[in-house]
């Protein structure tokens, strides 16, 4: 009988199984209205380049934008506000948060198949968990392999194969699924995995060295064509 065991499908999160367009500009716009409503002294536009600027500079995963955009603002932490821009910030993006259309119907195709699933993603193991449970498909994967975990960040090739081997995967067997090119793509290739590309913005330089290179990558427009590859 063929042993299939090792064949292992792996997903980005953000951008792949999860709409992401615009619900955290949305969702930020909705704090800063409400924390420039009650008090913080800039105008609406304003204070949400303050806060971009602030969001660049320490990265989306910070946990504490904010505090320091009260700070830079008022000169000091204003706790009422963070408390009002935190909270506002997560409702928001709590209820614009959805899979793509065609997520579960694809996860369910691919368990069908025999594959198993896991998530690489750049990022913090209990916040990609909780996308997953909130998306309510936490239950199609068996595991959720991080940078935070690995201390590497995708496209490195540590934390595919760190993945691999968690998921005692065989890497010519194996998928990585991902909107990245860079990232996603190019880092399961280098780690000896296939990879698809779904919603990306892959340019033509990108298409013309998967050409050159004879990468093993496709692109599919979404998580949907998935079945028409796999
Ligand atoms: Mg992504």
């Amino acid at each position: 009988m063929m042993n299939n065991d090792d064949r292992v499908v792996f997903f980005d999160i953000d951008g792949t199984l999860l709409d992401t367009t615009a619900f955290a500009e949305t969702a930020r716009k909705a704090a800063i209205g409400l924390m420039v409503d009650n008090g913080l002294p800039l105008d609406k536009d304003e204070a949400y380049g303050v806060l971009k600027t602030i969001i660049r500079e320490k990265g989306s995963n910070y946990g504490k934008h904010f505090n320091v955009l009260t700070q830079v603002v008022l000169g000091h932490e204003d706790p009422m506000l963070v408390a009002l821009g935190m909270i506002t910030y997560h409702n928001v993006k709590i209820a614009l948060l959805r899979p793509y259309a065609e997520t579960i119907d694809t996860l369910i195709y691919l368990k069908s198949q025999g594959y198993r699933l896991a998530v690489i993603s750049n990022g913090i193991t209990i916040k990609q968990w909780e996308k997953l449970v909130r998306l309510n498909v936490y239950s199609f994967f068996d595991a959720v392999i991080t940078s935070e975990e690995v201390g590497k960040k995708k496209p490195d090739k540590l934390i595919y194969d760190v993945a691999l081997r968690k998921m005692k995967g065989n890497p010519e067997k194996s998928v990585m699924i991902g909107n990245k090119f860079k990232e996603d793509a190019l880092g399961a290739v280098n780690a000896g995995l296939s990879a698809i590309l779904v919603n990306s913005d892959i340019t033509e330089e990108d298409r013309d060295y998967i050409k050159k290179e004879k990468l093993d990558i496709t692109i599919i427009g979404n998580i949907g064509d998935v079945k028409t590859v796999l």
